[in-house]
């Protein structure tokens, strides 16, 4: 089923998902009843008294709930170099590790060849629908990505990011030839271990093969923005390399990377010119993707959960060209695939691929109190892929065939439907990542709204917040909101003011709404940064190593994460407090 056929068919991918989904309750029971019955013998298994019985209900009696925290011990074993079953019957080949950016720590995960090849057959089904809605048939993809530095563990296995795991599989290339186009750029740019020295060169091959890029894409949709904005500072210099056939020997060093792209050059006048005129028409770089790629079909990136921040922007770059949400999966294996694609970002969903993990639900209610972040939601018992409710909000708990089991995401999911008999989620965000005070709770999507609300202040076509963040303040009493941003330019004070203002009415949380009332929160306090301050967040992070490729901000920082916190304390120009509840 999930073997590479001779010819990619779109149109029989699209029947076989038609054919998973008629009754995803029997291929869960079936995906299920397979990984148990290749891993009932593992010692992770063993001894919890599942006695070779596969089935849903002896498997929750059975096994617990886990989190990362739980399994590292064994992950970490398998790590330092023990190859008895652990975790899987099979081997783990390689180690992926997380992006880290929620934590701040990046966590190990296993990784093998199901794994590999259940991350193929999402990739394929959400391509065969991609496909038939905007198809493209030869060309190349201009493609902002980056691959990461991996090391060999103590055990001798590498660990890398998910993604990079997926390239050095030796069946990846033959793989994607059926479902992605040739990148502009060679491998050395791909991985250059110079992220900006990358995106020059990604630029300056994309401008050399113009008129055969069919697609622009990014794994997360900041790397596009950062992609463009760069863009908009470099075209001159980029021009006046291609009209040179010169490399700047400035931009990039790496020599590796300046033979590759150097062998792509030849001095072209014409095509420079036609650069630089298409750049001097644009009005404040509205519509740069068509114009400079006239014949690009769509922009795929992930474009939703911390990433819809982006989406205005990316609009204003793709002009009229249709963003395609990119699909929802982790280190820990794929979840849901796009097979809408023609719905804007905002309404996108992942339908769940019922054979690739076996999934469960823990239902979330919004909870009424508590003192830890944790508290925002009451949880009630898993439940399972089919049995879940439209608008319901939910953990996702995944069984996979890499020896994660009942494995906690973190990742808090709304049912918007179904899919025949799969349900197909919103992606609503990181359990972990909550703005809260005492009562009051606020998920990075709550803090996006009152981001969104409060930018609306901000005189349009002039000024935008180009990043944000959030952060509960406690240690003075009573405890505020900090919100930080980052704009493209200056502001008036009344004007920043009245965001403020408006920033704070928009947290409409009913436990925020009455202790704003009751004073037991501070008035909110937004802090302006300096313009370049999230540049240099982005920069700590990948210091500690994390990849480009999977790098996401997260909307509230945590109290733990002292680096970020430093980094936003000593960059803030203005600060304003609320006066809506006064
Ligand atoms: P990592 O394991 O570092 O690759 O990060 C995986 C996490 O990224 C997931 O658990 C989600 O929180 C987030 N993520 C992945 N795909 C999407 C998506 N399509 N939309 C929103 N967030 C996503």
């Amino acid at each position: 089923m999930l073997e590479k056929k001779r010819e990619f068919s779109g149109e029989e991918v699209i029947a076989e998902f038609e054919r998973l989904t008629q009754d995803a309750a029997a291929v869960q029971r079936e995906t299920l009843r397979r990984i148990l019955a290749d891993n009932g013998a593992t010692e992770y298994l063993q001894g919890r008294g599942l006695a070779g019985r596969t089935d849903p209900d002896s498997f929750r009696a059975c096994v617990p709930l886990a989190t990362h925290d739980d399994l590292e011990p064994y992950i970490s074993r398998i790590a330092d170099g023990d190859t008895s079953p652990v975790l899987t019957a099979k081997p783990i080949t390689s180690i992926s590790l997380s992006s880290g950016t929620t934590q701040g720590k990046r966590k190990y995960l296993p990784f093998n060849d199901e794994l590999f090849k259940l991350t193929m057959h999402v990739y394929r089904t959400s391509f065969a629908f991609r496909n038939r809605a905007f198809p493209v048939e030869d060309g190349k993809a201009l493609q902002f990505v980056y691959g990461s530095r991996q090391f060999t563990t103590k055990g001798g296995l590498i660990a890398t990011t998910a993604t990079t795991n997926l390239y050095r599989n030796e069946e990846f290339k033959a793989m994607m030839c059926d479902i992605q186009l040739p990148c502009c750029s060679p491998n050395e740019v791909i991985m250059s271990p110079d992220f900006a020295q990358s995106l020059y060169c990604h630029l300056l091959c994309g401008l050399l093969f113009a008129d055969e890029v069919r697609t622009v894409f990014s794994m997360f949709g900041h790397n596009l923005v950062l992609a463009f904005q760069t863009f908009e500072r470099v075209w001159v210099e980029l021009c006046s390399d291609i009209r040179d056939g010169v490399l700047s020997p400035t931009r990039v060093t790496a020599p590796a990377v300046r033979q590759a792209v150097s062998a792509l050059l030849a001095p072209d006048p014409a095509l420079a010119d036609e650069v630089a005129r298409k750049c001097a028409g644009l009005s404040d770089w509205y519509g740069v993707i068509p114009a400079l790629w006239p014949n690009a079909k769509y922009v795929h990136s992930i474009v939703t959960g911390s990433m819809e921040h982006y989406v205005k922007k990316l609009r204003r770059y793709a002009g009229g060209l249709p963003l395609v949400a990119m699909d929802y999966g982790a280190s820990e294996g794929m979840i849901g695939a796009n097979v809408e694609p023609g719905l804007p970002p905002e309404s996108a969903t992942f339908t769940v691929l019922p054979d690739i993990a076996y999934f469960e639900f823990i239902p979330l209610n919004n909870s009424d109190g508590g003192a830890s972040a944790d508290a925002l939601y009451t949880e009630a018992e898993p439940v399972d892929l089919t049995e879940v409710a439209i608008g319901e909000h939910y953990e996702v708990v995944m069984t996979t065939f890499a020896g994660l089991y009942r494995y906690r995401m973190g990742d808090v999911v709304k049912v918007a439907g179904f899919y025949n008999s799969t349900p197909k989620l919103k992606f609503v965000g990181r359990r972990s990542l909550t703005l809260s005070i005492n009562v009051d709770k606020n998920t990075e999507q709550d803090v996006q709204r009152a981001v969104d609300g409060a930018a609306k202040i901000l005189p349009a076509e002039k000024l935008e917040v180009v990043e944000y963040t959030s952060y509960a303040e406690v240690s003075c009493d009573p405890g505020h909101y900090i919100v930080f941003w980052e704009l493209n330019d200056e502001a008036n004070d009344d004007v920043l003011q009245s965001c403020c203002d408006e920033l704070d009415r928009g947290f409409a949380d009913a436990g925020y709404v009455s202790s704003r009332k009751t004073r037991g929160i501070g008035p909110l306090e937004l802090r302006v940064l300096q313009s370049g301050t999230f540049q240099k967040v982005l920069h700590h992070y990948l210091s500690l190593g994390a990849p480009m490729n999977q790098f996401k901000l997260p909307r509230c920082v945590a109290r733990s994460n002292s680096g970020v916190l430093q980094i936003l304390a000593g960059n803030a120009v203005k600060v304003f407090f609320s006066n809506a509840y006064d």
